[in-house]
């Protein structure tokens, strides 16, 4: 192998950039050319590569974001934009391809590799919901800023005594809400893999003030059934019955955009120098990531078939502990 090439694809994680940094460091060491791609699979099908040496990714291991950009491309979902892509990757001489993603960016990976191209994944979500990695590039940094937000609502709303809603990211998984509640103390949570009654998270907040507790903050998914939009729009509705009032503040892209910290910046580099270890391997069509503490591959495949279920015992201990 001579050439290799890494993106990265989809929403944009804290670390990313310590993988691409560990990427072509590596890559260099094993003699090979690393080419970066800008913005995920729209510029694989325009064939936007450029070539990364060591000085391009000097001082970037503490940036958040991706130095190569991100973006989303329904192009590649069909067979002739990725047709399209792979005739790019032989055009440039690219021989292997790292793709630093989460589920969607790994449905995508996959899909190449059964075009029999060269391709290692490298387990990157903030969502932390992609099989194959107990935990994903970004999650760590994500939450601690999650947290960040919810100790200073809660000094607030202790002051206040108003009830405080804080949404956070997590489209389909509710991996975030719940670690976050945990770890924030929150009274209660609410996230997609379950059904929400409004009116029970009414009285888990009325409870906790009757149990003397200066404030009440629940912590919602952007993805659960009710959205702070919707939660918000019932406490209003209610407010008269229910007693008290419900503040709204939605961390949307403010949890995307910190600097990574020492977790997310060591599980990149790790992942990054295991992606290059494994394309030289000659055995790839497999995702990088952490299961049980140690670095692992993963089929794509098993990747894309299996969806990564949330730890549901959790949520009771968050419940237990909002006490
Ligand atoms: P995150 O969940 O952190 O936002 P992600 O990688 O899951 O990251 P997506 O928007 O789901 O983000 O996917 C990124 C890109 O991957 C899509 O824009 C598309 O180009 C490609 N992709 C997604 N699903 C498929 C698929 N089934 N086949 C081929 N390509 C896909």
């Amino acid at each position: 192998m001579k050439r290799i090439a890494v993106l990265t694809s989809g929403g944009d994680a804290p670390g990313m950039n310590a993988a691409i940094r560990a990427v072509v460091r590596t890559g260099l060491a094993k003699g090979w050319e690393v080419l970066g791609g800008r913005q995920g699979y729209s510029g694989l099908i325009s064939g936007d590569f450029f070539p990364l040496g060591s000085r391009n990714v000097g001082g970037i291991i503490q940036r958040g974001g991706t130095i190569l950009g991100s973006a989303r491309s329904p192009e590649f979902e069909t067979h002739e934009g990725r047709l399209k892509a792979l005739s790019q990757l032989h055009r440039n001489g690219i021989e292997g391809l790292i793709v630093i993603g989460g589920n969607g960016s790994q449905a995508g990976a996959y899909e190449l590799s059964q075009l029999r191209f060269p391709v290692v994944g490298i387990a990157s979500t903030i969502d932390n919901d992609l099989q194959g990695s107990d935990i994903t590039i970004g999650v760590d940094t994500a939450l601690n800023i999650a947290l960040e937000a919810i100790d200073r609502l809660k000094v607030t709303a202790s002051s206040l005594h108003r009830a405080f809603l804080v949404e956070v990211m997590g489209r389909k998984c509710g991996y975030l809400a719940l670690m976050a509640a945990i770890a924030g103390g929150a009274e209660a949570v609410i996230i997609p893999e379950i059904e929400t009654d409004p009116e029970a998270v009414a009285a888990e907040l009325r409870a906790a003030y009757d149990r003397g507790k200066p404030h009440a903050i629940m912590v919602v998914a952007e993805g659960s059934q009710y959205d702070a939009e919707g939660m918000a729009h019932y406490f209003e509705v209610h407010q008269k019955r229910l007693g008290f009032e419900l503040r709204v503040t939605r961390l949307g892209h403010v949890q995307r955009g910190g600097a990574p910290g020492s977790f997310d910046r060591l599980l990149g580099t790790r992942f990054g120098a295991a992606s290059t270890e494994q394309l030289a391997s000659g055995e790839h069509g497999v995702l990088i990531g952490l299961l049980k503490g140690v670095i692992a591959t993963t089929p794509l495949a098993d990747v894309v078939a299996n969806k990564k279920s949330l730890d549901l015992g959790l949520l009771e201990l968050a419940h237990l502990l909002a006490h």
